[in-house]
């Protein structure tokens, strides 16, 4: 039931948030090509270097083919025996808050649906997180904060439509490149348009810009808070679009105000005539879309810096209209899915609040459920440190590989050495994480999972099976039903397809709220298998399931607030200058061009190694001068309790003052190179996301 045999299969690339279309074709003899979707809105017919490769990724060496318990293989009937008999055991005896699940914005909706409704509604515990917390919650906070919902205006074509993008802490080029590719396409079209990239480094997306500006790390909250005074005080205030649809004007241009034009410039690490060069550019173009991604979310004032910018464009009325809006970007392909169904751990399914009574009992109706979590649960960083106190004494970690990803990277590997029970649900027999497994469990991949995934502007896409499950794999939803029905809750959890969870996604995102929820989808709630199985590619919310069309939010100047009414956000635009004598460099974190997360997919194909086929610190020349290093030498880069060892690579496009080492390798692939034992667990205290960005470090030659 998982396979089609249909010999081109429309799918959606499994990497990050621009969520396009794929067309795989499967020869007689199996071989599978692919192709971008040229009919998909995210992508019309494009792909990236690591899209493009998607074939060379699927082969099953390394693959998990059979559950095991300890270095056993075992039958699918003990392991999920076991699973299921723990947790519950564990449950019983210390309290629903001794259990968690941390999950993966690789996994599909239906999957983060069921996990969700397993954890919130029937084990009765908000303790599931996800490793979307490490890419947009600080965005997903600041939209509750301004908008009263988890909304992203505006579509992908705004960015094509726009007189001036403003890009923060984004490097398009190699982690958005197809949302890139869009926008150069856009320009040369009409070269007026102006692009602005606001960014420490000068990544390859400066080569796309017209103004560059090297923001000192952490400057962007006073950039924006700089740019509403300005804006204020030249009489580019949209004074009645103010007020009419938002409060809290006044309280946020005083905050703006009380840090002068020095105090910004010194912040930022700006010039005064950069800022105002960049002010007046914003308050002249009509249409202005702010592009933002991890350079402002993984920080420890992420949140502020997102409203920072909400803000300029509440400020001046360009939000919900052709062209005009502040657009968050998602790194993962379906960190918004996981947002729709309550993946995060103070959030309700259908982008409903964990801390309203209503809300929690109208899910738990729904789901007639004996529990609603009603409280939110242990946030990502948290919940790790309550693995290694002890607090959680079963864990289910799905997809994702943290011991590699978090921050406090050595702390998470020996939290899962000392936690009672650790279940590991993936598609490799080796990661950093699996190994310290009780239980494997091995699911399907891209190419042999089918459901839904939500891309950065809400645009629903169905991945679709073309390949046979090996071996023994199995769907992650169908093995979150398995273990959900034995620990007693099999009407719950009876489905027989992704569809049929999807229906009940769709239908819960109606449930008894009068067409008044942001996410609303429930004109689908009856769809059926072969719709689902023929689902093109829609936006919510949805007003017709026959009529989609392109929708942006808020052009009526209509919010979710309870007043509808916008809010501004005072922000106290402090940037974190933390440096010390011992640790003087900045150390910045990141992808690249060519690979993926920890490699576990885009390190099988050689051709994307060819890129940069080892990991490296980025450094300036002057610096690298400065401690006696040169290009290509070995450099130790060290906080204060850890080192590793990476490849120096000078360049002039790196801040002096900065280093930049990129995220994906591992110590399977090159010792002692897991950039994440460097960053410590420092978050923003809105959103919990980690400040990935700005590590003080110290460099010396190897
Ligand atoms: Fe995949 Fe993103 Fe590249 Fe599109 S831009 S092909 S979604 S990695």
């Amino acid at each position: 039931a998982e396979v089609t045999d249909a010999r081109v299969v429309n799918t959606t690339c499994p990497y990050c948030g621009v969520g396009c279309g794929v067309k795989a074709e499967i020869a007689p003899d199996g071989n599978v090509s692919v192709r971008g979707d040229g009919e998909h809105p995210a992508n019309f017919g494009r792909l990236c270097s690591k899209g493009s490769a998607l074939n060379e990724t699927i082969d099953l060496e390394g693959r998990l083919l059979h559950p095991h318990i300890g270095a056993r293989r075992a039958s699918w009937n003990d392991a999920l025996d076991l699973v299921a008999s723990t947790f519950s055991r564990t449950i019983a005896e210390h309290g629903p808050e001794s259990v968690a699940f941390y999950v993966s914005g690789q996994l599909l909706t239906e999957d983060y649906y069921v996990a969700n409704k397993l954890m919130k509604g029937f084990i009765g515990s908000a303790n599931i997180d996800t490793n979307s917390r490490l890419c947009m919650a600080s965005s997903v906070a600041g939209h509750r904060r301004a908008f009263g919902a988890d909304i992203v205006p505006g579509t992908y074509a705004d960015l094509e439509l726009a007189d001036l993008i403003v890009l923060v802490g984004s490097n398009l080029a190699w982690c958005h490149p197809v949302l890139y590719q869009r926008i150069a396409a856009a320009k040369e079209k009409r070269p007026e348009m102006r692009v602005v990239l606001v960014d420490p480094r000068r990544t390859m997306t400066a080569d796309l810009a017209d103004f560059h500006l090297p923001i000192r790390a952490d400057g962007d909250g006073a950039l924006f808070a700089g740019l509403l005074g300005w804006l204020a005080d030249h009489e580019a205030v949209d004074r009645d679009y103010v007020a009419a649809h938002t409060t809290g004007f006044g309280a946020a241009l005083a905050a703006a105000r009380s840090v002068c034009l020095d105090e910004i410039a010194e912040q930022t690490g700006l010039q005064a005539d950069e800022l105002t060069s960049f002010y007046a550019l914003f308050a002249g173009a009509s249409k202005v879309v702010t592009v933002y991604s991890q350079g402002v979310n993984q920080s420890s004032t992420g949140t502020d810096k997102v409203n920072a910018i909400i803000n300029c464009h509440l400020a001046t009325g360009r939000i919900g209209r052709p062209g005009m809006g502040p657009f968050s970007v998602t790194g993962q392909p379906n960190a918004m899915g996981g947002r729709e169904v309550g993946g995060l751990a103070n959030m309700l399914a259908a982008h409903m609040e964990i801390e309203n009574p209503d809300h929690r009992d109208r899910v738990q109706r729904f789901w007639r459920s004996p529990f609603i979590a009603d409280r939110p649960g242990l946030k990502a960083v948290d919940l790790f440190r309550a693995v290694a106190d002890g607090r959680i004494k079963a864990l289910w970690i799905m997809a994702t590989n943290p011991v590699d990803s978090l921050p406090e990277a050595a702390s998470i590997e020996a939290a899962l050495k000392a936690c009672p029970f650790v279940v590991v649900s993936d598609v490799l027999t080796q990661t950093d994480t699996i190994r310290h497994a009780h239980v494997r469990l091995p699911a399907a991949a891209w190419g042999e999972k089918d459901g839904t995934v939500t891309n950065s502007e809400r645009r629903i896409s169905r991945q679709r099976a073309f390949l046979p499950l090996p071996g023994e794999a199995r769907p992650d939803w169908r093995i979150i039903c398995d273990v959900a029905q034995r620990m007693g809750f099999a009407n719950a959890f009876s489905y027989a397809s992704p569809a049929e969870i999807f229906r009940e996604h769709a239908a819960l995102s109606a449930f008894e709220n009068g067409g008044t929820r942001a996410f609303d989808i429930g004109a689908l709630a009856g769809i059926d298998l072969a719709h689902f199985d023929g689902m093109g590619p829609f936006q919510w919310p949805l007003p017709d399931a026959d009529a989609p069309a392109e929708t942006r939010f808020f052009g009526d100047g209509q919010f979710f607030t309870p007043d509808r009414k916008a809010r501004f956000v005072a922000i106290s635009a402090i940037a974190d200058t933390r440096t010390s004598r011992d640790f003087p460099l900045i150390l910045n974190t990141g992808r690249v061009r060519d690979h993926w997360h920890t490699m576990t997919r885009t390190g099988k194909s050689a051709r994307l190694s060819q890129h940069l086929a080892e990991p490296f610190v980025e450094i300036h020349p002057e610096d690298a001068a400065r401690y006696g290093i040169v290009d290509a030498d070995i450099v130790r880069v060290s906080t204060m309790g850890h080192a590793i060892l990476v490849r120096a690579l000078l360049s002039t496009r790196q801040a002096r003052g900065s280093v930049f080492v990129p995220i994906h390798w591992t110590d399977q692939f090159a010792a002692r190179a897991r950039v994440d034992i460097l960053v410590p667990g420092l978050t923003d205290p809105h959103s919990g996301q980690p400040a990935s960005k700005h590590v003080p470090v110290r460099v010396a030659r190897f």
